[in-house]
């Protein structure tokens, strides 16, 4: 075991605390952590932030890497994200409802080094990743958390109708096909060259969207949909308040102005070359 409060140079800072809730860039911490496991978290790292187009951050939440718990945790071999901090950027995983592209780009990434990658998808996942390499890197059909990203990205970067519930079946597989096909991969998605390749590919397009998609439209659009997601009590009276600030004539107007950009074909061309 060695001990870290930085990674490449990034602190790590622990934000779990009354002081330094959950979403703050919290203080920071020493971690155990194994020295193999280390290793592959700095390759992941690094290869996240290489094609982030933010760059290098300046300060990573985490939860925690050594817990004295049963599994992966208790070896000091997994890493749980909470949240990532640069200067005029923050992506906490609980706001992937309207950080989406940030997100699924940065999680393409880290599924290229870790066999497990636990999303906002999965049960009690909701404000961290968890990753481990207790399986290697490839897509097994029967994983509910691969199916769970699989399906995450082939809805909100390739826009495809798909249901998201985390179980491969006749849709999953039929959509697969189809965005394999235009992205020029060979299929099946299990043979891990393929599936690597899908992930790659995936990570440059969602970062490309988020860069693209920072209109004014796409961000009342996430406005709408984290509304859309709010507990029921508040829900209504927030509709009700946004509905009439957007049915307003001058807002009306001024929206107007801005076009929702979708050149995702384009996009897509300049990621398989
Ligand atoms: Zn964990």
């Amino acid at each position: 075991m060695k001990t870290i409060n930085q990674v490449h140079g990034i602190p790590l800072h622990y934000a779990r605390l009354t002081n330094h809730p959950y979403g703050t860039r919290g203080e920071q911490r020493n971690f155990a952590i194994e020295e193999r496991f280390l290793d592959t978290l700095k390759e992941a790292l690094q290869e996240v932030f290489e094609h982030c187009p933010l760059g290098i951050p300046e300060v990573i939440t985490t939860a925690g890497i050594f817990v004295d718990k049963p599994g992966q945790h208790g070896h000091g071999k997994a890493f749980d994200l909470d949240a990532i901090f640069w200067s005029d950027e923050t992506l906490v995983t609980a706001n992937f409802i309207h950080k989406k592209e940030l997100y699924l780009g940065i999680e393409s990434f880290l599924r290229k080094h870790f066999g497990i990658v636990l999303n906002y998808y999965y049960p009690n996942h909701k404000d961290h990743w968890h990753v481990d390499t207790s399986v290697p890197v490839d897509y097994n059909e029967k994983s509910k958390s691969e199916t769970l990203y699989l399906q995450l990205v082939l809805k909100h970067i390739y826009k495809e109708e798909i249901l998201v519930d985390g179980v491969w079946g006749r849709q999953t597989s039929g959509v697969v096909k189809e965005v394999f096909e235009r992205l020029e991969i060979d299929t099946p998605i299990t043979t891990k060259a393929n599936y690597v390749k899908f992930l790659d590919i995936t990570g440059k397009i969602a970062f490309k969207l988020y860069e693209e998609n920072i209109s004014p439209k796409h961000l009342l659009s996430n406005l709408t949909e984290v509304v859309e997601n709010l507990p029921q009590q508040s829900r209504a009276t927030v509709r009700e308040a946004l509905n009439s600030f957007l049915d307003h004539e001058e807002t009306a107007t001024w929206l107007n102005n801005f076009e929702e950009a979708h050149n995702l074909d384009a996009i897509i061309e300049d990621a398989i070359v």
